[in-house]
């Protein structure tokens, strides 16, 4: 018997969102087609665990369905008429709709050759059973669920478990992705899946830079990423990004440390930098070009890696902050937390994070014009001279707009003697 999850649906999904899908399903009925939700929402709804990716597949055409859903519904309608997907924006959330399609690998890891399909061929080309699930979403059929590839057995063993065994040859990002879905979830990887997961590593060769640096952010994107990434050293897939990467305790502290401190740069460009701490430059370069990371990361990267060769330089307690400042100045605040997080020395540390929290804001009070009027020759004295100021304010040593003036005084008078 069909089980309905009409009463879940309702229940799981936002109103707005329910009340939108089932007008969607009785224009797709009006059509004559079918529709569906699928994937990671149906999965989510089972596991009670927020999503806010509404995928739908038409048996059909999704962009005429779209268009009449945008006219039904007030919706803002982006068409992808090469891929024959459309997305509807609605405030504070969107729909995706794709036609359901079949898909063919020519070569391992290359993209696949799409042509419509059923619902039927739309499944199996999917990576886990548990992301194969769909929901019908017609009138009649309402809350139907299809599943054909025992997913919400699988869900209720906690499984991940590809559809056919050439599924990490066909496209090994699913490699990646069975072990973020593995770790998110606490689940296991099945027994026949991990041992051709395990068999299929060198399989992450054939997939482009792109692909595997997008499945390494959606990693770093995790609540917890170091439970994947240790997962991946232990599978042997994290060896096949960089030979010297590893997802051992050291990281898996530093991750849980990087979180706490609740620091205002990007999680995932620290969680990065802290990943390729312990590689040399060289390493380091090898790993940014295979990945081919854009220039952000690539730049915290390997500030990360400069900064932690001139890090000793901070280890003297009696520095001055005019002195730590100088050494910080030009490296990215990823780069500078990224060493503080991984420091031994206290004092390094200490002197990383009044660099992060106070001294990079400090700056004079008074600027190049102050300067002149007070008398100081215009020209490279005046550079001269803020400097001497902001150093001054750093060191604590002038705190008000007149202490400030009476240094130049007596800088002026020091020239003229
Ligand atoms: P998440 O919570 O990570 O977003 P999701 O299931 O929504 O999970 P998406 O990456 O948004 O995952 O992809 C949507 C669906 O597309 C997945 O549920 C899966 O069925 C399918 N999918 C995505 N990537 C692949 C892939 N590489 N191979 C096969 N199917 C895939
Ligand atoms: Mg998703």
């Amino acid at each position: 018997m069909t089980e309905k999850l009409s009463s879940q649906i309702e229940k799981y999904l936002p109103p707005p969102v329910l009340a939108l899908i089932k007008i969607a399903g009785k224009d797709a009925d009006a059509l004559g087609q079918d529709l569906y939700i699928v994937g990671g929402v149906v999965r989510d709804l089972f596991l009670d665990r927020a999503n806010f990716d509404f995928d739908l597949v038409v048996e059909g055409d999704a962009i005429g369905l779209a268009q009449k859903l945008a006219k039904d519904s007030q919706a803002k309608l982006t068409v992808h008429p090469r891929f024959g997907t459309a997305k509807l924006n609605y405030p504070g959330f969107s729909l995706d709709l794709a036609t359901a399609r079949s898909e063919t690998y020519s070569k391992p890891g290359a993209l696949p050759t799409v042509q419509p399909g059923s619902l039927k061929d739309d499944l199996i080309r999917r990576d886990f059973s548990i992301n194969a699930m769909a929901m019908h979403l017609n009138p009649k059929h309402f809350g139907e669920l299809i599943d054909l590839y025992n997913g919400k057995d699988d869900l209720k063993h906690r499984l991940i478990r590809v559809l056919h065994p050439k599924s990490f040859i066909d496209d090994a990002t699913r490699i990646l992705r069975a072990i973020r879905y593995e770790q998110r979830l606490c689940f296991k990887l099945e027994a026949e899946t991990e041992k051709l997961l395990r068999s299929n590593v060198a399989m992450l060769d054939t997939i482009s830079s792109d692909r595997i640096r997008h499945e390494l952010e959606l990693i770093l994107e995790e609540d917890e990423p170091e439970r994947a990434i240790r997962r991946a050293d232990e599978l042997g897939v994290l060896k096949r990004l960089h030979p010297s990467l590893k997802g051992n305790g050291w990281l898996s502290k530093i991750f849980i440390k990087a979180r706490q401190a609740a620091m205002r740069t990007s999680l995932s460009t620290l969680y990065l930098c802290l990943l390729i701490y312990n590689l040399t430059e060289k390493e380091n370069e090898e790993f940014i070009s295979r990945l081919n990371f854009p220039k952000n990361s690539s730049q915290a990267m390997r500030q990360t890696l400069q900064l932690k060769a001139q890090v000793h330089n901070l280890a003297n307690p009696k520095l001055k902050p005019s002195d730590i400042h100088q050494l910080l100045r030009g490296y990215s605040t990823s780069a500078i937390q990224t060493n503080s997080l991984a420091t031994e020395s206290s004092t390094v540390n200490q002197h990383l994070q009044l660099y992060l929290t106070k001294s990079r804001y400090l700056k004079p009070l008074l600027k190049g014009d102050d300067l002149k009027k007070i008398g100081v020759p215009a020209g490279p004295k005046v550079g001269e001279v803020l400097d001497m100021l902001h150093r001054a304010r750093l060191n604590g040593e002038v705190r008000t707009q007149k202490e400030e003036e009476s240094l130049v005084h007596s800088w002026l008078q020091k020239q003229s003697s």
